[in-house]
């Protein structure tokens, strides 16, 4: 037994070494290997999603990612990751960013850190066409989401008697949708306006202005990574002052593309 007890206590011990080394200087080893390996969508245009043609990775987290990497010198690779996923693959060390999408809260922030927020936007809903006009139009209803977002913890709290239903990513959420197993699909409105760009049969559905919360993004990073945080963060408000994050913006949310929202945030530095 007390051999049982040393061993697990040394299992212990190397097991927080192994934490404590990952909480490192990530900005280091970065530099080190490369290659700055991030966590992204890959089904979610315009902000991470398969080009068609070039089948690579593209879209906004995927353009600040690459900005990121220019200015450290080094290579990128991308790493698909899921609403559920993004938060451990991080913590565990298999990515050293999430680019994903991702919702600034108090709550995530106990465990990772994030940086200035690089986006903005708010939660709101995809409905058939005609159908909902308030809150109250999806009172009981069952409606999709993804599983481990903000998502679907926001709409529990907007609609306590609705059924929300959660699945691995907002496309499949969609499916359901169009299938009529859901009444209506929940997440950021910049979300949905991509689904909808995309989908085939866009007239049958719409998103009624109803917003149940505000979803700031920002990039994730391991706690107490403060040298790769401080770097990020310097990188972003260059990028704003520069124009570069604005330019991206207008590239994937411009009058001209598929998605077409309005900038109603400059990157700005944390209070
Ligand atoms: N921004 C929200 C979140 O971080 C919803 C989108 C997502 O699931 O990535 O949870």
């Amino acid at each position: 037994m007390k051999k049982l007890m040393t061993l697990l206590a040394a299992v212990a011990l190397v097991g927080s070494m192994a934490h404590a080394a990952l909480a490192g200087d990530t900005l280091a080893d970065v530099k080190k290997k490369g290659v700055l390996v991030a966590g992204v969508k890959d089904s979610l245009p315009p902000f991470g999603y398969i080009d068609e043609k070039t089948r690579e990775i593209v879209g906004y987290d995927i353009d600040f990612v690459k900005a990121i990497a220019k200015k450290l010198n080094v290579k990128v690779e991308l790493k698909p990751v899921t609403s559920a996923s993004r938060m451990p693959q991080l913590m565990e060390g298999n990515i050293d960013i999430i680019a994903a999408t991702m919702t600034k809260n108090p709550e995530r922030a106990k465990q990772i850190d994030f940086s200035h927020t690089y986006f903005l936007t708010g939660q709101k809903f995809i409905t058939n066409k005609g159908k909902v006009k308030s809150l109250k139009d999806l009172e009981g209803k069952k409606i999709g989401t993804a599983k481990g977002s903000t998502s679907e913890q926001n709409v529990a709290k907007a609609i306590p008697t609705a059924t929300v239903l959660s699945f691995d990513d907002y496309p499949q959420a969609f499916l359901a949708l169009q299938q009529g197993k859901v009444a209506a699909v929940t997440t950021d409105e910049s979300i949905l306006a991509g689904i909808l760009g995309k989908a085939p049969n866009k007239n049958k559905f719409e998103i009624p202005n109803l917003q149940i919360s505000e979803e700031p993004y920002g990039l994730g990073m391991r706690k107490d990574d403060k040298n790769f945080v401080a770097f990020v963060n310097k990188t972003l408000l260059e990028m704003e002052k520069s124009g570069e994050a604005k330019k991206i913006f207008d590239k994937w949310f411009g009058p001209k593309t598929a998605t077409p929202l309005k900038r109603t945030f400059k990157i700005t530095a944390d209070k």
